[in-house]
């Protein structure tokens, strides 16, 4: 399925930016567990209209989306 113009948007916000209305979070956050932890945390959410895969990640430079590629 194709990436909806939503997504589009939102794979682009990697610094700030909300979920847009149709994606949903998934499952709770989690405290991401690296390496070199400083404690910030990942929430995913999916989209309803295209069902693509988002993981949003809270650190000292803000936020970031990541997109996952179906
Ligand atoms: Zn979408």
């Amino acid at each position: 399925m194709e990436t909806c113009s939503l997504c589009e948007e939102q794979s682009k916000k990697t610094r700030r930016g909300n979920p847009h209305q149709y994606l949903i979070k998934v499952d709770e956050a989690r405290i991401f567990k690296g390496v070199n932890p400083r404690g910030f945390e990942e929430q995913d959410y999916l989209c309803m209209t295209c069902h693509a895969k988002f993981t949003r990640s809270t650190g000292k430079n803000g936020l970031a989306w990541t997109l996952w590629q179906g």
